[in-house]
């Protein structure tokens, strides 16, 4: 086997539908074992644990944490402990406190940490920010609309404190535009909508804003049936900017520039192995930083109960 050898923890969607996949195409990785509560079958040894993986399995030197948010923390420390070079799915943690103690962590223990945002590695998104970086920005606003019985079926941890509920998407919009825009944004007001049986909204706008008194907002919706919407608008002193798809299509003036799907993991798992190789952590909290602070401004409206 060669590559840097790699353990998943948490078989859910995430890791079936493009860790693997991705890790499979990528001869930098070997993908060698797998910690699963269930019984999984594929095609590497499988434990019940990460601690068990670690004890029990082959050598790895990293592990990819594909786990919900709420129990990130836990196994990170685990892993960071044990010498492992650290992949975190999106969000890093539930708070941003939390991820400050893993990069310390990794630093104390000389291994990478790579708090991964997939969405900033799609295929427009790099172009995006180039075009943007010496342009005035007028408008920024983001339409991130999805249906979660399509998306997240059975999730039930989405809706639990620190399962961020529509923020789970929104949270991509996110570190997209903490990504393109020249100047940092920050938070002024936030509206949730939360349902009355679970912890977490289902609907939430936010207004933003940066030193250049830029006009930024963002809908997110979680109950969008029909045509799904992953688009984010700017209008600068010049033309108009639009990513859409989650950032796999680039229009500028009404023109394409990019449109190319399936960038994304293979993306981030170029990055991770090149972060590895140079000794270096990639950790970026800003997106939490901001879904925080749309939760600590956020007016609250209780809405029907969300039944799936
Ligand atoms: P998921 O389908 O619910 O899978 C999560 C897996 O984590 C579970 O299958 C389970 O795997 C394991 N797990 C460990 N402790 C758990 C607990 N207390 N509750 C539930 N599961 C637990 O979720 P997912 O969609 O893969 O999302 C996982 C992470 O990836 C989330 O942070 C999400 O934001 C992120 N992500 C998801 C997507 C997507 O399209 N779904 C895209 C990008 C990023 P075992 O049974 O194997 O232990």
């Amino acid at each position: 086997m060669t590559g840097i050898k790699i353990g998943i923890v948490g078989v859910g969607k995430i890791a079936r539908d493009q860790h693997i996949p991705s890790l499979a195409a990528d001869p930098d990785w070997a993908l060698a074992a797998v910690a699963s509560r269930a019984h999984v079958d594929v095609g590497v040894p499988a434990f019940p644990s990460l601690e068990a993986m670690l004890e029990q399995g082959p050598t790895i030197d990293a592990v990819a944490l594909c786990t919900p948010p709420q129990v990130r923390w836990r196994t990170a420390v685990a892993a960071l402990n044990a010498g492992k070079h650290v992949f975190l799915e999106k969000p890093p943690g539930v708070s941003v406190g939390e991820v400050r103690d893993l990069a310390a962590l990794a630093a104390d223990n000389k291994v990478t940490l790579f708090t991964s945002w997939h969405s900033r590695f799609a295929a427009g998104v790099p172009t995006a920010k180039a075009w943007l970086a010496d342009r005035r920005i007028r408008r920024v606003d983001i339409q991130w609309r999805e249906d979660v019985r399509r998306w997240h079926p059975g999730q039930t941890w989405i809706w639990e404190a620190g399962g961020l509920g529509v923020f789970d998407p929104g949270i991509n919009a996110l570190s997209i535009l903490t990504e393109i825009m020249p100047r940092e944004v920050f938070v002024t007001g936030a509206a949730l909508d939360i349902p009355a049986n679970v912890q977490s909204p289902v609907a939430a706008h936010i207004e933003m804003t940066d030193l250049d008194a830029t006009t930024i907002s963002a809908d997110f919706d979680f109950l969008q049936t029909g045509p799904q919407t992953w688009s984010i608008e700017i209008e600068t002193d010049t033309e108009k900017l639009c990513l859409s798809l989650g950032g796999a299509v680039l229009d500028i003036g009404g023109r394409r520039i990019v449109e190319a799907a399936d960038t994304e993991y293979p993306g981030l798992y170029r990055r991770f192995s090149a972060l590895i190789r140079s000794g270096q952590s990639d950790i970026d909290v800003r997106p939490l930083a901001l879904v925080a602070d749309a939760f600590l401004l956020g007016r609250r409206t209780l809405v029907e109960p969300f039944v799936e």
